[in-house]
């Protein structure tokens, strides 16, 4: 999956929180509320109407009862009497139709519905069939005597006679049976359906609850269901940050970053890669130690983005010292504008724990439009060109940027075949040693020579500023380093031997060999193998490398002197601290850069500082040494001001070795042939 597809999605599910889990419990307890009370309502109206019925149904039979009771009531008084008024006649008539009809309803209502309906249900239900069958009976008889009665000739008499009033008996008590019967299986009925209904009412609470419990059930399910998810999204987005982020930094990592360089350069897009590199990041973990270390790179980081991001760039850390920003334009004007302003905040000093702690940054940059003209403007190219870029800014002394063109390249393809050339030149014996004499400025005599490498390449002859910082760059110089020692040894050894005299040889020493332990094994190894007295041999460090260790420097220094020989500060007042180097390095000599010397003549400035460095020297009892000298007034002056030895090309320029040794020898010395014409 691409990171931007990724990246910055927070979609988070409202069930998921606790409130929406509660939110929704809150609704269904409700919902089972609302419609418990509902279904109460139901049921409670079901058994009003129920009331209704048997009310009306009582009543009914009630009815026929009264009228019953009431015939009853005037044919005992017909009884009693001689003669029916014809009040008691009408009323007689009129009940007996009311009662007539009554029967007549009871006995359709029998034959219909009603008996069928409750025959599933009851046991009684036949027998009460068999009673209303008994009463309507009971009331036809009574009504067929009462009938034949009234329309007999003497109904007073026939009022009196016992069948009748047994007939009005018995419908009578036929009728109260029915009654009571009906009544009783009403309220039968009502219980059954009351008891239906409440057990319909409780089977629906406990279904609710059930419902209610397996939702919340199934909610907490789901709830956790979510937050598992949730926490496998956040798992997935952590991964996604290790894979695209750099952890210590929150920058873009390289990934990242490649992805975006990807999409930003399209076929017509311009734009500039911008490699950015910390100057002396191992010195400060060494220093300081890994936790300042990454302190400096989470400060480093900030201004980067800071700077990337106001001018719409994206900024990445690639991995250890190593940063990059592109920026979608490639406006040269810009991009110088872009660097320095990096150059200066980075450059800021950090406070780590009371230390302050000075670090800066060197810059390449690779432009699309200058990519274009010698390659393919893809992440690679570009990367590869910034990188050299980089590697020229570094090169030209850090702290400062420099955008690739072809030239550079060229350059670069020069200083790779050049270093290439050069570890076959060591193969091939291609290597020279130039001696240079170093002369006490008095008289002009020779006290020995300072070994200068040369390098005889297809024919011509290289001095050391063509290849040597290569060289160091390369770590090939302790192998230089050796091979010159060694052979200046080797030579001066020999002639002193063979001509008895007692010069000595100074042999240069890069700074490389005094970052890491035990890493000068050869120059006892030369001392021995060529006899050579090691108080001749001098040792010239020069400050061209910034040293990491001052540890391990002073430790290499000791071993050195332990062996019996001198060390000198080359160049003094020109590389990166001398004054460290002087209280650290416990020297014996201090050699003094020529371009103090140039200018003793005409500035005041030159003259305090070299009167200066002379005293600093005197209290520190190291001798001096003045190089470059090349004018005779510049040897009276120096001589005048109290310096006793000298080298320059006054005295002798750097000769082949046998030269420079036969010269001396056989006092040719250029300033002793000079002197003596004075
Ligand atoms: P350095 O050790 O300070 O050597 C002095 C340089 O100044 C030599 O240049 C020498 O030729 C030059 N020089 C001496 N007197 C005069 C003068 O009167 N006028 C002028 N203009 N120049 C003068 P060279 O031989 O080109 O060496 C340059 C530098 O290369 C040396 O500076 C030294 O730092 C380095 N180097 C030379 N040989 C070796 C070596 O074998 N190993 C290492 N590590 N560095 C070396
Ligand atoms: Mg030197
Ligand atoms: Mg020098």
């Amino acid at each position: 999956m691409r990171f931007k597809d990724r990246v910055g999605h927070t979609r988070v599910n409202a069930l998921a929180t606790r409130r929406g889990f509660w939110i929704a419990m809150a609704s269904l307890a409700a919902f089972t509320f609302v419609a418990a009370t509902e279904f109460r309502r139901y049921a409670d109206s079901i058994l009003t109407v129920q009331d209704e019925i048997r009310r009306h149904q009582t009543t009914g039979s009630q009815a026929a009862l009264n009228e019953i009771a009431r015939l009853n009531g005037k044919v005992l008084v017909a009884m009693q009497t001689e003669a029916i008024s014809d009040a008691d006649y009408a009323g007689i008539q009129s009940a007996l139709d009311t009662l007539y009809v009554r029967a007549d309803h009871f006995s359709r209502r029998l034959k219909s519905r009603a008996p069928d309906a409750v025959q599933l249900r009851f046991s009684q239900s036949d027998e009460l069939t068999t009673e209303g069958r008994a009463t309507v009976a009971a009331i036809d008889a009574l009504v067929a005597l009462m009938d034949e009665a009234l329309f007999s000739a003497d109904p007073a008499e026939a009022f009196r006679s016992v069948e009748l009033v047994g007939a009005i008996e018995t419908a009578r008590k036929t009728s109260f049976r029915y009654l009571e019967r009906t009544t009783r299986m009403k309220q039968e009925l009502l219980i059954l359906q009351t008891d239906k209904v409440l057990f319909l009412s409780r089977a629906t609470l406990v279904f609710l609850g059930i419902v209610t419990f397996a939702g919340a059930v199934s909610l907490h399910m789901l709830r956790l269901e979510v937050l598992a998810r949730e926490e496998r999204e956040k798992a997935e987005r952590r991964a996604d940050r290790l894979a695209y982020f750099d952890s210590l930094t929150g920058l873009a990592n390289r990934v990242q970053f490649q992805d975006k360089v990807d999409e930003f350069l399209e076929p017509d897009a311009e734009g500039a890669l911008i490699l950015i590199d910390l100057d002396g990041f191992k010195e400060i973990n060494d220093r300081h130690g890994h936790a300042a270390g990454d302190a400096v790179l989470k400060q480093m980081a900030r201004a980067i983005r800071a700077e990337a991001e106001a001018a719409d760039g994206i900024a990445a850390r690639l991995g250890g010292d190593e940063f990059a920003v592109y920026m979608p334009s490639d406006d040269t004007v810009f991009l110088n504008e872009f660097c320095l302003a990096l150059i200066a905040r980075c450059a800021q000093p950090l406070d780590f724990g009371g230390t302050r702690i000075l670090s800066g940054v060197s810059i390449g940059l690779a432009t699309t439009t200058q990519v274009s003209k010698t390659r393919n403007r893809n992440y690679d190219q570009m990367m590869r060109v910034a990188d050299f870029a980089l590697y020229a800014s570094k090169a030209a002394g850090r702290g400062r940027f420099t955008i690739y063109d072809a030239d550079l390249e060229r350059q670069m393809d020069e200083r790779r075949t050049l270093l290439e050339d050069l570890s076959k030149a060591l193969e091939n014996d291609e290597l020279e040693v130039f001696l240079q004499p170093k002369v006490l400025m008095e008289t002009g005599q020779v006290l020995g020579f300072e070994a200068l490498v040369r390098w005889r390449r297809n024919g011509t002859l290289l001095n050391p500023a063509q290849f040597i910082t290569a060289a160091e760059d390369s770590n090939r110089i302790r192998e230089i380093d050796a091979y010159v020692l060694d052979h200046a040894i080797e030579l001066v050894a020999d002639w002193n031997r063979r001509h008895r005299t007692a010069f000595h040889v100074s042999v240069n020493l890069s700074g490389r060999h005094f970052v890491s332990r035990n890493s000068l094994p050869f120059v006892a190894d030369a001392l021995t193998r060529h006899g050579f007295a090691p108080e001749l041999l001098t040792l010239e460090i020069t400050e061209t490398v910034q040293l990491s260790s001052w540890d391990i420097a002073q430790e290499t220094v000791a071993e050195l002197k332990s062996l019996g020989c001198r060390i000198s500060i080359d160049d003094f007042g020109t590389g990166y601290s001398s004054l460290i180097y002087l209280r650290t390095i416990s020297a014996n000599e201090l050699k003094i850069d020529k371009s103090l010397i140039d200018e003793i003549e005409e500035s005041d400035e030159a003259r305090f500082i070299l009167d200066a460095v002379l005293d600093l020297a005197e209290s520190l009892k190291l001798d001096v040494v003045v190089e470059g000298i090349e004018r005779e007034e510049q040897r009276a002056f120096l001589h005048h001001l109290g310096c006793k030895v000298g080298r320059g090309y006054l005295f002798g320029r750097p000769l082949a070795a046998a030269e420079a040794l036969a010269d001396a020898t056989y006092s040719k010395a250029t300033y002793k042939l000079l002197a003596a014409g004075q």
